[in-house]
């Protein structure tokens, strides 16, 4: 048989390689990764592109943050629980140990909410807005709004971009100011860059960091490098 007749060899699958831990090791045993897997990947490709239309970074945005969220309860502590089933039987099983809430670094952490929302029902959500301050260059807290009892609750705090870790340091020291402690905070993220998370979890070595991907670095503008540019301008600009 001529080659010349022969059908084209198939795609290959261009199965993810875990680059992530290229890009930070070891990683701090306080940070967690979603599995990057080849579906988490195509995801990532997605939203990554700048050709992207804004409806498509929605979607696959979304479909990311709600991994994390899933991602970040199941760091929640459970106690042991006793039910009944409907059978008579009774069923030794678990339930979650405490109170939750979310709060959002506005304005990019606003467009985890409702990820959160979609699997915690009536789950409370405070706000936090910081913003460099002109004169001193330093992370400054503008406004915030916490469920009054917040220092009983585990928090969920949501950013999607962890560039420098300036923003994030603020605003666990805010909370931390409110009396919750350390290791009850879970900070939810969808990319992160090396040098911010070595320095936050510097800092807080007791909370939890939850990230969907770990990139390569931060650009003299403080970008992360690959990253996806500016998430608010993507998400909220039409
Ligand atoms: N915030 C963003 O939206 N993108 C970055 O790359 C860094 C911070």
């Amino acid at each position: 048989m001529s080659t010349s007749s022969m059908a084209p060899p198939p795609p290959q699958p261009a199965n993810a390689v875990n680059t992530n831990k290229a890009h930070l090791d070891p990683l701090p045993p306080s940070v967690f990764t979603l599995p990057q897997t080849a579906q988490l990947e195509a995801l990532y490709t997605i939203i990554r592109d700048k050709d992207t239309p804004r409806g498509d970074f929605l979607f696959y945005s979304d479909r990311i943050i709600r991994l994390l969220v899933e991602e970040g309860l199941n760091h929640l502590p459970v106690v042991k629980k006793t039910i009944q089933t409907p059978t008579g039987s009774s069923y030794e099983g678990v339930g979650f140990q405490g109170k939750i809430c979310g709060v959002s670094i506005l304005r990019a952490g606003e467009a985890m909410e409702a990820g959160l929302r979609e699997v915690c029902r009536s789950v409370r959500i405070g706000k936090i807005l910081i913003q460099r301050d002109e004169e001193t260059a330093q992370p400054k807290l503008f406004y915030s709004k916490f469920p009054p009892d917040i220092k009983d609750r585990y928090v969920l705090l949501l950013d999607p971009m962890l560039a420098t870790g300036g923003s994030a340091i603020k605003a666990v020291e805010v909370l931390m100011e409110h009396g919750v402690p350390e290791e009850r905070i879970i900070f939810v993220n969808l990319i992160a860059s090396p040098e911010g998370l070595k320095t936050f979890t510097g800092k807080f070595p007791l909370l939890k960091v939850i990230t969907g991907w770990i990139d390569e670095g931060l650009n003299e503008k403080a970008f992360i490098i690959p990253g996806l540019g500016d998430f608010g301008e993507r998400r909220y600009c039409v």
